[in-house]
């Protein structure tokens, strides 16, 4: 894949970012993270579904997604919810380097939904479930099965917080990726945080290899046997 700018989206710039990340790639998971940029920007030709150009797609999609291994440790992880996945990010290119996972990819635009099931088969990629809803509209036979929940490019943190919350389990995190500024927006979740039941873990800086970006990641916890009472159930 060539792009205007003369960078090449070849393998050798993901392989030595994930180096970077201490996540060594495998062949089989680079030749997946290829296939999945061809069949992004083929489909994006006709549908819209990524602003990021070619040329990027390896540092700001497939990159940026494993990020995540900063915050978390992905061996511990068994199940993931992808909130507002769009196009399958990060949801996909976890589960192309964790091929363990089990992921759920929601998203609320059923354009985007269609091109990441349909990408996931051509790939080769089992155990992802697709599932087309609003979070806030409490997809049932998904609250509380999730180890971790991530959220990329979705929500401020305050509105974020009360649509992920009822898919963490107990014990479990949820990891939202954010840039680099969130002084104010972390200041206006703290009370939606501790109204969800759960905790403020960590907000892991990050440096996102081949770039000059620095993401924060914000870890929330769901500490075990916590429930709110959004997630409770009524009797
Ligand atoms: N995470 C992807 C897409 C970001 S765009 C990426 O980083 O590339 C935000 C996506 O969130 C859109 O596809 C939108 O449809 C979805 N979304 C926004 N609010 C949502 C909600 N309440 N429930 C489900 N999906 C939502």
């Amino acid at each position: 894949m060539s792009t205007t700018d003369g960078r090449t989206c070849d393998g050798a710039r993901l392989a030595e970012g994930c180096e970077t990340l201490g996540i060594p790639l495998t062949p089989e998971a680079l030749s997946r993270f290829l296939g999945l940029g061809e069949l992004l920007y083929e489909a994006n030709a006709a549908v819209n579904l990524t602003r990021v150009p070619v040329g990027d797609y390896i540092e700001l999609h497939c990159l940026d997604s494993l990020l995540v291994c900063k915050a978390i440790d992905m061996r511990r992880v068994r199940t993931v919810m992808d909130l507002g996945c769009g196009a399958g990010f990060p949801g996909i290119p976890l589960k192309i380097m964790w091929p363990h996972l089990r992921v759920v990819l929601v998203d609320s635009t059923l354009k985007k939904l269609r091109f990441a099931e349909e990408a996931c088969g051509k790939l080769g990629l089992g155990g992802i479930r697709v599932v087309h809803g609003r979070a806030e509209e409490r997809i049932g036979e998904l609250v509380y099965k999730s180890d971790l929940v991530v959220a990329r490019a979705v929500a401020p943190m305050a509105r974020l917080v009360p649509w992920l919350a009822p898919y963490i389990k107990p014990g479990g995190r949820a990891v939202a990726y954010k840039g680099a500024d969130i002084e104010d927006e972390m200041r206006a979740a703290e009370p939606v945080i501790r109204r969800s039941s759960l905790e403020l873990e960590a907000v892991v800086p990050a440096a996102l290899p081949g770039s000059g970006i620095v993401r924060n990641l914000v870890a929330l916890h769901r500490p075990p046997g916590a429930t709110s009472a959004a997630t409770r159930t009524r009797r």
